[in-house]
């Protein structure tokens, strides 16, 4: 049985692909982080490997190996470091020209491909031209633009799209006996990232923590001048600084939608009381003017910007609300 969370299209189109025996030689699911790919791309890996009769039963020997990754024919490769590199596809392309050892395939499963230095996608895409006959290659990747056009052109490409948070939630309940609410809310923050829901429902230091940086979000709206220019420099150097800014990003999102009118489509729901005092006090201009700060600073920080600079700049620009 499939545990893949959502993307059911995607599913069925690879089941039929199995059924068919026309299995494509190689595949790319790309979407966003922790939506879910490379989950779905090891279950199909398992169904490919899987002696049960509904594949992937779960519970065979070749499915039990690929989810602990000793199958000796599925083969995953990730990103050293930064990136993917031309020593780890050298490697990959003599396992492939081997002949699978248990099963009919060698599959082999790279991760965010997108990584690939120009040097190693190269010399994939001669194994993508004329792969091994016996070799299924899945490809995982943020966003299909960022492959060579070569690259895409050779595989067959899953776009998967983040999951419906209703989906996320009952998956929550059903499975792992998350409450309701609890469900809920993870559920609505993790914006359809499946994989980051299931994370910080099983470490729930990470829902702390966004309490902990949306209350201090609050605290500097009625900063001083000096405070605010204080925490600028503390934040500066947070090893998870974009983090935080995009936590705040959708905190001011949901305060525009408060002053806009569109309750039902904030985030944070938890913090309904708070965002509904902002709202109430700060303009549609303000709240827009906020938000638009955030996206600013975070631009500006991938340019490589004074992260002080750019702090103190956006904390300044926060309209100060009466302590
Ligand atoms: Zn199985």
């Amino acid at each position: 049985m499939w545990t893949t969370i959502g993307h059911e299209w995607a599913i069925a189109a690879l089941e039929r692909a199995i059924a068919a025996r026309r299995v494509p030689h190689a595949l790319l699911f790309t979407g966003p982080a922790h939506v879910g790919k490379t989950h779905l791309a090891r279950e199909f890996a398992a169904a490919l490997q899987c002696e049960g009769a509904a594949p992937p039963c779960g519970e065979c020997e070749a499915c039990r190996r690929v989810q602990k990754g000793t199958h000796p024919d599925v083969r995953l490769v990730e990103p050293e470091g930064d990136h993917i590199k031309i020593g780890q596809i050298r490697n990959l392309q003599y396992e492939l020209s081997l002949s699978p050892v248990q099963g009919a395939w060698r599959v082999c499963l790279l991760t965010d491909f997108h990584t690939a230095t120009p040097e190693a996608a190269n010399a994939f895409l001669k194994t993508l031209e004329e792969p091994p006959a016996h070799a299924v290659i899945i490809l995982t990747a943020l966003d299909a633009g960022l492959l060579l056009p070569t690259i895409l052109s050779r595989c067959q490409v899953f776009a998967l799209r983040p999951v419906p948070a209703r989906r996320i939630a009952q998956a929550l309940m059903e499975r792992w006996g998350a409450p309701e609410e609890r469900a809920e809310t993870l559920a609505r923050l993790s914006a359809g990232a499946v994989g980051w829901a299931i994370y910080a429902w099983e470490h729930p230091e990470v829902l702390a923590e966004r309490q902990e940086r949306l209350r201090e979000l609050e605290a500097l709206l009625t900063a001083s001048r000096g405070e605010r220019l204080q925490a600028a420099e503390r934040y500066s150097k947070h090893p998870a600084l974009n983090e935080i800014i995009g936590l705040w990003q959708t905190w001011w999102r949901d305060v525009l939608l408060e002053c806009a009118g569109c309750e039902d489509l904030i985030t944070h729901a938890d913090h309904h009381e708070a965002l509904r005092r902002i709202a109430r006090l700060w303009s549609l201009p303000a709240a827009e003017a906020a938000l638009r700060s955030t996206e600013n600073a975070l631009d500006q920080l991938e340019h490589n910007a004074n992260a002080r600079l750019v702090l103190e700049v956006m904390f300044l620009s926060w309209q100060p609300l009466a302590a």
